[in-house]
């Protein structure tokens, strides 16, 4: 089994969703990316937090055998806070505030052992920082690179990102960002549009309604959404995807379009969880029996006889 090692933000989100609502509760595109990761191989975090960083959150990450080697806490600033709000049908929301904090002057290092991890999840942040993790990794070891992206970055920081993208194995986007990024609307012309930009794979994600990996010699895979029947919050769950999808494959050690499809599977289960709850609640107290129980389900689901 392979190790991942994950940069991305750590955070203290505000959500207001149609029903509900929650104040500082643990988020960031990291925390919900190493905990996924974590249920199949051993994740490496790297992202920085600030003085208001309580003992009790980092042990949520310890709970789960995460590597904090690479997460470092600024005593003099405040962790990156994001307040976000969802539409009446989820399938939109606002930003509706975002202090940068210690993200604003965030220069992922590497201790020295992360630099030949195999596998590499450049989760949702700046692309100048995930370019930067990438540098940073030892050039011999060349990682499978996984990466996730935000409209934020495609609109400030367009040549950076296209430079990152480059630089990518496996790109997964949702399909408004794979829209903006290619202008393409047909999912299968933004497939290919994606791929001409350097990454192997593609995933496309479309929401509560699947997604579809695109690979070398137009191979084509889609897969349905898990049935989640009791939606709380929506949060993290692109990052809980690419955190399941990466560890996963870290698991087998395995990069070919074939294991990408069964990754997709326990990517998919895995978010369902987080989406249940508010914060990695739901994806934390999931436990690998219960990801294996929907991943079960979620096969039956898709099997044609
Ligand atoms: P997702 O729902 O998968 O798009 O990810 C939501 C998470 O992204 C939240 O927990 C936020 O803290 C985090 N987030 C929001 N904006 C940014 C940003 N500009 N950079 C990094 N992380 C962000």
């Amino acid at each position: 089994m392979s190790s991942v090692v994950i940069v991305g933000s750590v955070a203290f989100d505000n959500i207001i969703t149609p029903f509900a609502r929650g104040e500082f509760l643990l988020g960031g595109s990291a925390s919900y990316a190493s905990i996924a990761a974590s249920y199949f191989a051993p994740a490496r975090l790297v992202a920085n937090v600030g003085k208001d960083f309580e003992e009790r959150f980092l042990e949520r990450f310890r709970k789960r055998n995460i590597c904090l080697k690479g997460l470092q806490i600024d005593p003099a600033g405040e962790t990156f806070f994001w307040a976000g709000k969802y539409h009446e049908n989820f399938d939109q929301r606002d930003t509706l505030e975002t202090r940068l904090n210690v993200l604003e002057h965030f220069r992922p290092d590497l201790p020295e052992d992360y630099r030949t991890t195999p596998f590499a999840l450049l989760a949702n942040i700046g692309p100048d920082l995930q370019v930067h993790l990438l540098d940073e990794m030892d050039p011999a070891t060349k990682p499978f690179v996984v990466a996730d992206t935000m409209n934020l970055w495609i609109d400030i920081m367009r040549a950076k990102l296209m430079e990152m993208i480059a630089r990518v194995d496996l790109l997964v986007l949702n399909d408004e960002e794979s829209e903006m990024l290619t202008e393409e609307r047909n999912v299968y012309k933004a497939g290919a549009a994606l791929r001409d930009l350097g990454p192997k794979f593609v995933i496309i994600k479309k929401g509560s309604h699947g997604a579809i990996l695109f690979g070398p010699e137009g191979k084509l895979f889609a897969m349905p959404a898990y049935p989640v029947e009791d939606l709380l919050d929506p949060t993290g769950a692109g990052d809980s995807v690419v955190g399941a999808l990466t560890g996963f494959l870290a698991s087998k050690n395995a990069t070919d379009f074939d294991s990408i499809k069964q990754a997709m599977i326990y990517a998919t289960v895995t978010a369902s969880f987080t989406v249940e709850a508010f914060s990695c609640d739901s994806l934390e107290s999931a436990g690998r029996e219960g990801i294996d129980t929907r991943a079960a389900r979620l096969r039956e689901i898709i099997e044609v006889e």
